[in-house]
């Protein structure tokens, strides 16, 4: 167990490595498969509101795509770095290969606090972003989807500058578009509600219900909100929710003994998950420390925020009564911290399983876009909840058969489909 603090891309090697270990891949499997195929970094310049210019970074990183184009989302972030960049594009070719997408893995990301920036301001970023990478993305080269603190109003900025540049309508260049404007319904709800409908399954797996189970959730932006709707509409209860605090520059976790409400807090969140404390306390809900989501009395854990938020140096705070943590975040929990949680009985659901309802759902939008031709709610809710219902299967099986946690499970299917038909293809032996 390794206690020096790993980066995201350290991370998602460590963990490749285990598996390609258990894989017994050989040395030019393990040297393309620890690295992207390619990545780009570039500037941004933008002419701010104030008359000034400001450069921003801007990345896309395409680690693998034997299986199919690149696929990944696009974050803005004050701390975001090419290193956080290249290990989230890994962990979108493991996760579209488990969830058996024919899409490969890719990330891109830009060093901006939408917090600060007006949306004229953003909207210049979004198209300053696509002028630098025009020539290296497409419907059939790779595909960019939101992500932290991007939204459907982000997509179809970039949208329109491709289409600008390349001059055609190119609806299947981006997914997580508008729903009217060539983006898919339910594509909005579809990762909050895969993490859930995954923990029903590993839940189902154990012999428990979804119904009266209790779940502490980091994040409520996209992927925490919408994974608390479903799961407070499925029976379960919530009894806290941490997120992050703009106005002080930290977390605080909201908590209220007879359970969240989703419609009431969703009425008092800003558009980043930001939680207005006023009308929280006036509601009920009490203010605690930001880690304090850790040690609530729940069964369930769900991160829904980011990278590395169980560590090893809190990993202890992590309640008795916690039974499984459903990775909503990608990378949310350190291999060191997996660790001591697996060593407690604690079991962990991969981010890339977890999490991959929003990929999956992409995928169905860009069928969509692709043909013109578009579903209804409910089709693509049936076929979502089909995929991860499968997803799941595959992997809660694996692991039972050979013993491995969840995690590596879930690895050991994806690097084996990437590995495959990178060997198909003749890249490699
Ligand atoms: N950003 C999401 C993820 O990390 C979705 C990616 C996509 O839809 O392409 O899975």
């Amino acid at each position: 167990m390794t206690t020096v603090a790993q980066t995201p891309f350290q991370m998602a090697q460590s963990q490749f490595d285990r598996v390609a270990d258990l894989l017994d891949l050989n040395q030019a499997a393990r040297d393309l498969l620890r690295f992207p195929i390619r990545e780009y970094s570039f500037a941004i310049p933008v002419r701010m509101d104030d008359g000034s210019t400001q450069i921003f970074r801007g990345f896309r990183v395409q680690h693998n795509d034997a299986r199919g184009p690149g696929k990944g989302g696009v974050r803005f972030h004050p701390q975001e770095t090419l290193d956080t960049v290249r290990g989230l594009a890994m962990w979108m070719t493991w996760k579209c290969a488990v969830a058996d997408l024919p899409l490969g893995g890719a990330k891109g990301g830009v060093v901006c606090d939408p917090h600060q920036l007006s949306m004229r301001e953003q909207e210049q970023i979004c198209r300053g972003w696509v002028r630098q990478i025009v020539r290296n993305v497409g419907a059939n080269t790779d595909v960019p989807a939101p992500d932290v603190m991007t939204s459907a109003q982000h997509m179809l900025w970039m949208l329109d500058e491709f289409e600008t540049l390349v001059g055609s309508r190119q609806p299947g260049f981006i997914t997580g578009k508008p729903v009217g404007m060539g983006g898919s319904l339910a594509r909005t709800e579809a990762t909050g509600y895969g993490v859930i409908y995954t923990l029903r399954e590993a839940l189902r797996a154990r012999f428990r219900k979804l119904e009266g189970v209790t779940a502490s959730v980091q994040g409520f932006g996209n992927v925490g909100q919408y994974a608390v709707q479903l799961l407070t509409k499925l029976g379960g209860k919530v009894l806290a929710i941490s997120c992050w605090d703009q106005k002080d520059r930290c977390s605080y976790t909201y908590a209220r003994s007879s359970g969240v409400d989703f419609d009431e807090l969703k009425g008092i969140t800003d558009r980043f998950g930001g939680i207005d404390p006023d009308k929280a306390r006036d509601l009920g809900y009490e203010r605690m420390a930001g880690d304090a989501w850790l040690e609530q009395e729940a069964e369930i854990l769900i991160p829904a925020a980011l990278d590395r938020e169980i560590r090893e140096d809190n990993v202890e705070k992590v309640a008795s009564s916690v039974k499984m943590i459903v990775e909503g975040a990608n990378g949310p929990t350190t291999p060191g911290a997996e660790a001591m949680l697996l060593k407690r009985g604690i079991e962990v659901v991969p981010d890339l399983l977890a999490n991959s309802g929003g990929v999956t759902c992409s995928y169905f939008e860009q069928v969509q876009s692709n043909s013109n031709y578009y579903w209804e709610r409910d089709e693509v809710l049936a076929k979502l909840e089909s995929r991860m219902v499968g997803a799941s299967a595959a992997v809660l099986d694996l692991a039972e058969r050979r013993g491995v946690s969840l995690r590596e499970a879930a690895y050991l299917i994806s690097v084996d489909r990437v590995v495959r038909a990178c060997r198909d293809r003749g890249w490699i032996q």
